[in-house]
């Protein structure tokens, strides 16, 4: 009797794990938070009753999850996610960087031969041109034929293009008037969702009041909104914001719209109404579609008022909400067993410098052009003519090509020294011979493209607006994030504890998809069970 039941037993195990295998996935929706800290899985997982705590109870979680590269930006972070390497080979140096022949700074996603689609402004000419390497959509999109169907959405276009790639179907972002795309993917928006921009403008979100999503007594005790930036059309940085004055006090809307729960609604909502128009998920194909989310609000409302503040919590409150709702429709409609989930974030946040040096830490507020202006005077007092000093972006310093090159970059880095905010300066040369964590970094995420003269300021300090917080450096609140798998095929919950990379992720879903890995991917494969 004991036999038969085992011998069933494993007849109906061997079935279940037969069901769900990756071969049979038939979407990954890969959902990438905006400014996500690896801690706001645990600070408010008491609170989480939604997507996250199903990603938390039934995912593989990595909790030690780090980004790779500086600076740790918006276009750097989502283009190292989607080719599995660092910007030294994908080339996505930073969200701009300077162009010493044309004495300007450019933006990394700008395409001027590509046409705006759904728009005329020109900040849709937009396209993946400088991405040297491939994704691993570009890499599904290959080994499927053109059969799986990839569609990518964020507020920003960087937190779309990337996901897209070169290859996938359409990456679309937010304008003035809803989703628009540009000419590399499309030559007119879908129907469904010229129609969808319509039935949603931004105005019909922005009515009503945002107030505590749950009572005010969960909320810290301990709160300042002294270093919080106080929205136009709000008298103060605390809640109730009345949405629609936010809205018109904004003279486009669309920045005021950002930076409330509604910019994450709109882009659950444009999810949903793609995954039914398209049928993502709903074919026979051997390989799966994609559908990739960046939800970008998170990052807008950490830029204004903090990592601490009462209105970063409640995005997060609302936003595991709205992703019970996506995985929801997903359980009903594509079936358990048939999508995988990624969730990872493109960068941390810091604390407030000016709130946290109240509370005692030795960190430091500074003004990005008082700060560069002290380097300036560094600099010449040194001996370096000032015309020789180009530019300082992304923590770099671009100098003038000359003859004296070499010698000039270990000056400007002496110089650069004697600043008391200054942890650390590097040449480019010395950035090439690079072994130190902090120094690969650097050499991680700088090219061609990157200056001849590298700076990090001492942890916790940042040069930014004096409200709010940013994000950028190598230091662990920017670096590490959160990275969860979660579906059918993968059939036990784990948590994994050992430090791994986000690049990690694009190697392992090739594994998983059974494709090849994107093509500068540096990546391993991480340790997932899944059948
Ligand atoms: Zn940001």
């Amino acid at each position: 009797m004991k036999k038969l039941f085992q011998l069933v037993l494993t007849f109906f195990t061997s079935l279940t794990i037969m069901s769900q295998t990756a071969s049979d996935t038939k979407l990954v929706v890969s959902i990438v938070v905006d400014q996500m800290r690896a801690d706001y899985l645990t600070r408010y997982s008491h609170l989480y009753e939604g997507g996250f705590k199903t990603l938390l109870e039934d995912g593989e979680v990595f909790w030690n999850a780090h980004h790779t590269h500086v600076p740790t930006y918006t276009a750097p972070g989502h283009a190292s996610i989607y080719t599995g390497t660092d910007p030294r080979f994908h080339g996505i140096i930073g969200n701009n960087w300077y162009v010493p022949s044309i004495g300007k700074t450019t933006y990394c996603l700008e395409d001027l031969d590509v046409s705006p689609i759904g728009t005329s402004s020109k900040y849709a000419k937009r396209s993946p041109k400088n991405i040297h390497s491939t994704t691993w959509t570009d890499e599904l999109e290959w080994a499927s034929n053109k059969k799986s169907k990839i569609f990518a959405f964020s507020l920003k276009d960087r937190g779309a293009i990337c996901a897209a790639g070169h290859y996938g179907d359409a990456a679309f972002w937010l304008g003035k008037s809803g989703f628009i795309s540009s000419s590399h993917y499309m030559s007119s928006l879908p129907k469904w969702l010229i129609n969808f921009n319509q039935k949603n403008s931004l105005e019909s979100y922005m009515n009503g009041k945002w107030d505590y999503l749950i009572d005010k007594n969960n909320y810290p005790e301990i709160h300042s909104t002294a270093f919080e930036r106080i929205p136009s059309g709000a008298r103060k940085a605390d809640f109730p914001y009345d949405l629609s004055l936010l809205f018109n006090a904004d003279t486009s809307g669309i920045e005021a719209f950002k930076t409330t729960p509604k910019g994450n609604q709109i882009l659950l909502d444009v999810a949903l109404e793609t995954l039914k128009k398209e049928k993502l998920g709903i074919h026979k194909n051997r390989f799966p579609d994609v559908l990739a989310i960046s939800f970008s609000a998170t990052d807008y409302i950490g830029h204004g008022t903090g990592i601490r503040s009462h209105e970063t919590m409640d995005m997060y409150l609302r936003l595991d909400r709205q992703l019970d709702t996506l995985f929801e429709y997903l359980n009903k409609n594509i079936g358990k067993d048939n999508f995988i989930v990624i969730l990872t974030a493109d960068h941390g946040a810091s604390d407030n410098p000016s709130q946290a040096k109240l509370d005692g830490m030795p960190v430091d507020w500074m003004a990005p052009a008082d700060l560069e202006s002290e380097f300036r005077e560094l600099i010449t007092a040194a001996g370096v003519p000032s015309e020789f000093i180009l530019n300082f972006s992304n923590e770099q310093v671009y100098i003038q090509e000359n003859d004296s090159l070499e010698s000039i970059q270990k000056i400007v880095r002496n110089a650069l020294l004697k600043h008391p905010a200054i942890a650390e300066s590097w040449t480019k040369d010395e950035i090439r011979e690079a072994s130190e964590p902090f120094a690969l970094m650097r050499k991680n995420g700088s090219d061609k493209r990157s200056g001849q003269v590298f700076y990090s300021l001492y942890p916790g300090s940042i040069a930014y607006y004096k409200t709010g917080t940013t994000h950028g450096s190598g230091y662990t609140y920017d670096t590490h994030v959160p990275i969860i798998f979660f579906g059918g095929i993968f059939h036990s919950p784990e948590n994994h504890n050992e430090r791994i990379n986000v690049k990690d992720i694009a190697p392992t879903l090739s594994h998983i998809l059974k494709i090849a890995q994107p093509s500068a991917s540096n990546g391993k494969i991480l340790p997932l069970k899944f059948n």
